[in-house]
């Protein structure tokens, strides 16, 4: 049910069904969120049913809200259907006021918990309710902290406390203009309304935004009663993962501290405790806990992040949700938990998140004799990063528009530094445990982050950090090494990732379900090597123009571009065809009979042309002609509109000779390598067709080129087109009378399809979606209403014509899991993407035929 309780309140709900302890509570529905932001106001009924299930609390715990003698206590939490950490905010021990204060000693015969309980209530609410920044407490906390000589807060006294709650409502007093609200219900209510808002504060937005997290009703709020882990040194707070969230083993991975409540374990306030020495604190406890993570595994089959307190020797889980992982521990996690027994094949390839594959496709460290290892933190999300160090999201930001890569350092991070650590190559923090903000996000986010580096000092105000004596100021680089924690001084050489062990166990079980096949889009014989080795089955998109760039060639280019007659541009031409020849004969034996699609010439010519006016005045003197000449040819290639210009197949119908000579380089590279007994296996595509008299006219000049090496030619191959143009779709019956074979090129498709100019999409896309007018970038992931409404019509027409045509997709939506799934399920062939994005399409289309079953 956590799409009308949230995530957070369903599980409350479950875990008391199967019998693990839980304090009491209620939940309001998602649904009452929507509604409440729609209409600034709840239905009639709200407010009485509110009191009733309060009054059926009450009757539970044998307590009354706002007593004097017996208060009950209770904390607001948030929780949406998918899980945020950190973004909305709870409030805990709420009812408390100047009377039920007395209640609470009277109850506990505690007053130091009381006033303890008291002045983190005021501040949560404050913060929370009325908008109070945290600071402001802080201030008065440390000042307090200083006065009385102490460096903890469980130090500071009773009468310290009660201090610190007057100026506490004294500091909301001063900053919200309001007077903090005595009544418990009144709060209760300002609270839920507090919860609901912050379902579009920035942060939330922010992170859903990263995300990609839509179409959500809103937050749930839970109203659960209190239970107390700082009541004194029998009781506590911690926060676990029934296994290791990084690396997968199988070992109980946490930290508690006692005389704690809610979040100082994670807020990096007090340094928290290993969870296995919980044994020695209370070992009853502790083997109950345990008890309750093998129950709650069971359960769920999965790893689960619990939140639990202790209070006076007794456990209680406040939390349980699916452990966020690395994509390391995920694989290995559910590799495991199929030879445990509790997971099926196919249930455990469902467990692993395709796009978070990225992180393992991440270079890591090279290792090298040299390195400088100044310091040493937690590893607390894997990977490797290199970067200038930068102290501040908003430096982190203006650094990275200036094209650099960052390392952001914090002494520790919190929701602020969310966009910041987003553009960030990785994190190192001074503070905080392997459950902090940094270490969390950082998993989520697939992002390297070295945690709790308690050796460096970080003055953030002078844009420094000290180890030792050594200072490594903004601008300085280091790499990090999330996987083992280490920080290097300088830039580090990183190395490709390889496919082994549970990941290749997993991509071979994905193989087994999976009917969509996964090629690659790769221009060049080493990154079809790299697909190959991630498992590519052929060739969706080898782009000729990369090739066109390379060394010397741009002259010759440019040679064959400007030539003023047919016959100047014989020479050119005939060069250009020995080096294209080249590598395709590369390109063939690595990939040996697995299909290659090339693509024809596609980008207008002036792109290989020079801009600068020296540039100019050079090529000139090479070519023998007058610069004022020159820039006139050039200027004759200018176009206004480039995209929809003169590209494409109607470059291949206005200047036949270069098609021709791109067609005799592959037949000739093809020859070749058949007579060395490896298998050419081509795909000659023409690009941009909208008209099938374009594919038409090419497809002839294409044949005959062919022909013309006549008996020669024992190699498999087909002549198709590039589907990529509207038109192209809804006439794609005739278009498929002329084609062996279809390949949606969907980056064009989509620029065409909304008119966008994929390179002005910056100017306007992230408002678009800020204001949720499109709810994804569909420039990363297919928007399946428009482009693929076309994409179905075109299958639908093309296999009318010709009901075994081959049709694939490349463009970068082959690597995205969605698209991936959409391309199953309208039937394509293949998908194509980058290579190392391979593994991910493997996957991602096993996932896509296990969720239609
Ligand atoms: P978040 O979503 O940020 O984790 P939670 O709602 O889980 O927020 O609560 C914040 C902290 O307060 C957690 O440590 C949680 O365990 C604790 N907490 C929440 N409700 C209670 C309660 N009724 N009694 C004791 N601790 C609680
Ligand atoms: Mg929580
Ligand atoms: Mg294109």
């Amino acid at each position: 049910m956590k799409a009308l309780l949230g995530g957070k309140g369903a599980n409350l709900g479950e875990m008391t069904k199967i019998g693990v302890p839980v304090p009491f509570g209620f939940t309001i529905t998602t649904e009452m969120c929507d509604y409440f932001l729609k209409n600034s106001k709840y239905p009639e009924n709200f407010a009485s049913e509110l009191e009733e299930k309060l009054n059926l609390l009450e009757a539970k715990m044998g307590k009354k809200f706002g007593d004097r003698h017996n208060p009950l206590l209770v904390s607001v939490r948030s929780g949406a259907a998918v899980s945020m950490p950190g973004m909305m905010d709870t409030i805990l021990n709420l009812g408390l006021n100047d009377d039920t204060i007395k209640g609470l000693m009277e109850q506990s015969g505690n007053e130091r918990f009381s006033y303890d309980s008291y002045r983190r209530f005021v501040q949560m609410f404050g913060n929370v309710v009325m908008n109070v920044d945290h600071d402001h407490f802080e201030e008065a906390l440390e000042k307090m902290k200083e006065e009385r000589g102490v460096h903890l807060d469980t130090e500071l006294t009773a009468d310290d406390l009660k201090v610190l709650v007057l100026q506490y409502k004294q500091i909301v007093n001063d900053n919200a203009k309001q007077e903090f609200p005595e009544n418990p219900l009144e709060q209760l209510k300002l609270a839920i309304e507090a919860v609901f808002s912050s379902w579009n504060n920035d942060r939330a937005k922010t992170y859903r935004r990263i995300h990609g997290v839509s179409g959500l009703k809103g937050t749930a709020v839970t109203v659960q009663s209190m239970v107390f882990g700082n009541l004194g040194e029998d009781s506590g707070t911690g926060v676990a993962f029934t296994r290791n969230p990084s690396t997968g083993e199988r070992e109980f991975y946490g930290e508690f501290l006692m005389n704690a409540q809610g979040e100082d374990v994670v807020a990096g306030i007090r340094t928290p405790i290993e969870i296995s020495q919980l044994r020695r604190v209370n070992e009853e406890v502790y083997d109950q806990l345990i008890e309750v993570k093998n129950l709650l595994e069971n359960h769920y089959k999965d790893m689960q992040d619990i939140e639990f307190t202790i209070e006076k020797g007794k456990l209680f889980l406040l939390q349980t949700r699916n452990g966020k992982r690395t994509s390391q521990a995920a694989i290995n996690i559910a590799c495991d938990m199929v030879d445990e027994g509790l997971l099926t094949r196919d249930e455990a390839l469902m467990k692993v998140d395709a796009k978070q594959l990225n992180q393992l496709l991440h270079p890591q460290i090279k290792r090298s004799a040299e390195q400088n290892v100044v310091t040493k933190g937690l590893p607390a999300s894997p990977g490797a990063a290199c970067g200038k160090v930068v102290f501040t999201s908003e430096d982190a930001m203006a650094m990275v528009e200036k094209h650099e890569k960052v390392i952001l350092v914090r002494k520790e991070t919190s929701p602020e530094d969310i966009n910041g650590m987003h553009i960030s190559q990785g994190i190192l923090t001074a503070r905080g445990g392997m459950t902090s903000h940094a270490a969390v996000v950082c998993r989520g986010m697939g992002k390297c982050c070295v945690a709790g580096c308690t050796d460096i000092i970080v003055n953030a105000s002078a844009k420094k950090l000290l180890i030792g004596d050594l200072v490594i100021k903004e601008g300085d680089v280091i790499t990090l090494d999330g996987s083992t924690g280490e920080v290097i001084l300088g830039e580090m050489e990183m190395q490709k990732p390889e496919l082994t062990g549970n990941f290749k166990r997993i991509m071979e079980w994905a193989d087994e379900v999976r009917s969509l096949r996964v090629r690659t889009n790769a221009d060049t014989p080493e990154d079809c090597r790299v697909a190959v080795d991630f498992g590519a089955e052929g060739i969706g998109l080898c782009r000729t123009e990369h090739m066109f760039f390379e060394d010397d060639r741009i002259k010759l280019v440019r040679k064959m571009i400007l030539a003023q007659s047919t016959d100047e541009r014989v020479e050119p031409l005939k060069k250009l065809k020995q080096v294209q020849k080249e590598d395709f004969v590369g390109i063939f034996e690595v990939m040996d009979g697995r299909p290659v699609t090339v693509r024809l010439l596609d980008p207008p010519l002036h792109e290989f042309l020079p801009e600068r006016e020296d540039q100019i005045e050079l090529l000139a003197k090479e070519l023998n002609r007058s610069a004022e000449d020159l820039k006139n040819s050039i200027g004759n290639l200018h176009e206004i509109n480039p995209m929809l210009g003169h590209r494409g197949c109607r470059l291949g119908i206005t200047f036949p000779d270069i098609y021709k000579m791109q067609v005799q380089a592959i037949t000739e590279a093809a020859i070749e390598v058949s007579k060395k007994g490896v298998k050419a296996n081509v795909e000659f595509e023409i690009p941009l067709v909208g008209e099938v008299n374009e594919l038409k006219f090419l497809r002839e000049i294409t044949q005959q080129t062919i022909d013309s090496y006549g008996s020669d030619v024992n190699f498999h191959y087909m002549i198709g087109t590039m589907i990529e143009v509207p038109r192209a779709c809804v006439t794609a019956d005739e278009i498929a009378a002329e084609a062996d074979f279809f390949s949606f090129g969907t980056n064009d498709l989509t620029q065409m399809t909304f008119g966008y100019s994929r390179d002005d999409i910056g100017k306007f896309l992230p408002a678009y979606l800020d204001l949720g007018i499109l709810e994804v970038d569909p420039t990363s992931s297919i928007d399946q209403k428009g482009v693929g409404t076309l994409m179905r019509i075109c299958i639908e027409l093309g296999r009318k014509v010709k009901p075994d045509l081959e049709i694939g997709i490349c463009g970068e939506h082959g690597g995205d899991p969605e698209s991936v799934e959409f391309c199953h399920k309208i039937g394509l062939n293949y998908v194509s993407c980058s290579p190392y994005r391979v593994p991910i399409a493997r996957l991602a289309a096993a996932q896509a035929v296990l969720r239609k079953k």
